[in-house]
């Protein structure tokens, strides 16, 4: 690279302390500006697919999160009772050495952190971008009670969901879901390599996935999940916590050893969902990544993965084009193709799972486990949930 850029990220999550690490590295000046008050990672575990893990491997922090994090063999959803199968993954359909890396959100944060700021970024807590002003060739970035910072030469949106530099309507999705941590279970059938579920239709279900450590030494723990409509969470928050538990009991007797760890409902996280895909990711020099572009309910469970392909593939078009204008095109052209069909198969999918339908459900029920008999089906399932079905390591890696 000859050229050396002045770059605003706006949002320190998972794709801007990605994009960060990325293109500090490349020798561009970087500085990431984030509303949170410190460094802080929200929620509770994520899996970080191949896909993901090739782009931590190219940015040289996939060891460290390898260490810590739970590696998946199999994703396992049955119905109550735990005998029909309606969600079958084998990652080994795809090699004898492909595996979902579950991960404590705080691990996937603290790997990111460090790299960022270990290549150079700047990182400015407790500023709220409320918007950029483009005049020509450069862009500054508007802060909230603050003065504009910049100008810079390109600035990146990694707001996430409620990005401020995207108007959209109608984004959040009827149902999110309830999310803790607990040691991981001694008993219950429950194994360090398996994300199980259960389901009722497809407006009751709970998970259980392992997610490794926290941190050197640490317990290995697993986030529980549990679906629940935006709209009832204030009175699930009303309901004394023995019942709101007798109910997932009922659904699932074998998750009593992880809910014995929940006593107070404030353990909780309630995780709205969202779908929406910005119409246009570049505009001029500004460009969105990560959920501000593509967001999706994580039933296919490639958010994380899509942003540091983002990350990667941003990185990459800066590395070979001077031309910034050209840089978003070739970005454009590595990511598109592969975001349109992963956000058309959560679209497919999610209300099979997560709605109000009787019928999506009673057929999921019905030709799931058949369907995934036939010979190409482990195949296909796993890419699905690797995330590489369109082929976007194609590009981003040396032959
Ligand atoms: C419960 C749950 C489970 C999930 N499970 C998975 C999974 O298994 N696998 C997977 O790949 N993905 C999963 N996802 C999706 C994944 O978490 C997101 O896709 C991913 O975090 C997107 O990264 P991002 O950097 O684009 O946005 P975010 O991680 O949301 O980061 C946005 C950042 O911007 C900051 N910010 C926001 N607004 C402003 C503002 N105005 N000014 C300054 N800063 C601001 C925030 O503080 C935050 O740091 C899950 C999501 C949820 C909610």
């Amino acid at each position: 690279m000859t050229h050396h850029l002045n770059i605003a990220i706006a949002g320190a999550g998972i794709a801007g302390l990605a994009t960060a690490s990325f293109l500090s590295r490349i020798g561009h000046s970087v500085a990431v500006y984030d509303k949170a008050a410190e460094p802080a990672p929200v929620g509770s575990g994520l899996i970080v697919q191949p896909t993901g893990q090739a782009a931590l491997r190219a940015l040289g922090c996939a060891d460290r999160l390898m260490q810590c994090g739970a590696r998946l063999k199999r994703l396992d959803g049955r119905l109550e009772g735990g005998g029909r199968k309606v969600l079958d993954v084998r990652y080994d359909a795809l090699g004898p050495d492909v595996f979902g890396l579950a991960v404590h959100r705080a691990a996937l944060f603290d790997v990111l952190h460090d790299a960022a700021q270990d290549a150079g970024a700047k990182l400015f807590y407790d500023r709220e971008v409320a918007g950029a002003e483009q005049a020509g060739e450069a862009v500054r970035l508007k802060l909230d009670g603050a003065a504009a910072a910049g100008p810079f030469d390109l600035v990146i949106d990694a707001l996430g969901v409620r990005s401020p530099f995207i108007e959209r309507n109608d984004v959040f999705l009827k149902y999110g879901a309830l999310w803790a941590n607990a040691p991981f279970p001694s008993g219950g059938g429950f194994t360090q390599d398996v994300l199980a579920q259960r389901y009722r239709g497809a407006g009751v279900s709970a998970g259980v996935m392992p997610i490794g450590t926290s941190g050197d030494g640490a317990a290995p723990l697993a986030a529980f999940f549990w679906t629940l409509q935006a709209e009832h969470y204030d009175a699930w928050h009303m309901t004394p916590l023995h019942r709101w538990k007798d109910r997932v009991l009922k659904l699932w007797p074998e998750a009593a050893p992880v809910l014995k760890h929940f006593t107070d409902h404030d353990q909780f996280v309630f995780a709205h969902y969202a779908h929406h895909t910005a119409a246009q990711p570049v505009e001029g020099r500004l460009v969105h990544i990560g959920d501000a572009w593509h967001a999706a309910s994580p039933q296919l469970g490639q958010g994380a993965n899509m942003a540091l392909l983002d990350a990667w593939a941003l990185s990459n078009a800066l590395e070979r084009h001077e031309d910034i204008g050209a840089a978003l095109a070739a970005f454009l052209k590595l990511r598109v193709r592969h975001v349109k069909l992963y956000q058309a198969m959560s679209r497919l999918f999610t209300p099979a799972y997560q709605s109000d339908s009787k019928m999506l459900p009673a057929m999921r029920d019905k030709f799931a486990e058949p369907l995934s008999s036939f010979w190409f089906m482990p195949k296909l399932l796993a890419s699905m949930v690797a995330g590489t079905l369109g082929g976007p390591l194609k590009k981003l890696t040396p032959d």
